[in-house]
């Protein structure tokens, strides 16, 4: 609470009282503790791989690349490290852009369907790699209003969110259907799911259940901060629901083109 008070006086300076104005500053607060939080984030994602590349190449020039073996499997870090970096880089800017005030998106009639199919081709390695079936069924007629790339950029962390957390052997499911103002794309995985807790913050910029995994997956722990601003982008909202050991479901509401 942050207060001031001032004296209010009459005529004939007779004094009537004072005034005393609160203004409650928690929320001020927490969007300043918040900002910090980013930047620390920010911070320690950066550094991390720098100094793993800074390290490994520095034992390298003085010496360690003489035995092969070192040489290679050092390289192999640096390499890992600087692909981390540069997708941390990447989703940094992009996020930047997309939580810009009066970010807009260049919307045309799409079919979602096309969407997905895209999506999938740019995901199926990954689930081949788990051997993870996809299932889909998806109404082919749903037309929606969007941006394609951003579109699939949506529909692509989702898919590999579901291939990440999912174990070995399973399923994940895609369906689309609309009702009468949104076409709706809903993914199910039969994955690790998300406690109750910790389902209210995976929204939130560098927020990850598990720090080792996302990063061993390549995560950034940006991707759904960045795909909750381009739902919204599109006027749409995104929902999830998941149990603990069972698996998750995330469901993304566009709205349609009524012809
Ligand atoms: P990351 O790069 O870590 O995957 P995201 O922003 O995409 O970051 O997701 C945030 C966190 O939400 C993840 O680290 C993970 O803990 C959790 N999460 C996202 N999708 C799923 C899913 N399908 N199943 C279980 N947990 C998930």
């Amino acid at each position: 609470m942050d207060a001031y008070g001032a004296p209010v006086i009459g005529e004939h300076g007779r004094w009537l009282g004072i005034v005393i104005v609160m203004h409650d500053i928690t929320e001020l607060k927490k969007l300043e503790q918040v900002r910090k939080d980013f930047v620390a984030n920010v911070s320690h994602e950066l550094k991390t791989p720098v100094t793993s590349i800074k390290g490994f190449s520095e034992t390298l020039l003085f010496g360690a690349y003489k035995k092969e073996e070192t040489l290679l499997s050092f390289l192999e870090i640096i390499h890992k490290e600087s692909n981390r970096l540069q997708a941390l880089i990447i989703d940094l800017l992009d996020l930047s852009k997309v939580e810009q005030t009066g970010y807009e998106i260049s919307k045309q009639k799409v079919y979602f369907s096309e969407i997905i199919n895209s999506s999938i081709e740019l995901t199926i390695h990954l689930a081949d790699k788990k051997n993870i079936t996809i299932e889909t069924n998806i109404d082919e007629q749903v037309v929606i209003l969007g941006e394609t790339n951003r579109l699939k950029q949506i529909i692509v962390n989702l898919i590999a969110n579901a291939i990440n957390y999912s174990l070995e052997n399973t399923m994940i499911k895609l369906s689309v259907y609309q009702n009468k103002k949104y076409g709706i794309f809903e993914i199910e995985d039969q994955g690790i799911g998300i406690s109750k807790v910790e389902i209210t913050r995976i929204f939130e910029r560098f927020y990850r259940v598990d720090r080792a995994r996302s990063r061993n997956s390549g995560g950034t722990g940006l991707g759904l901060a960045i795909v909750k601003h381009l739902v919204e982008a599109h006027q749409g909202y995104i929902e999830v629901h998941s149990e603990e050991g069972k698996g998750t479901i995330f469901k993304v509401y566009i709205p349609i083109v009524n012809t």
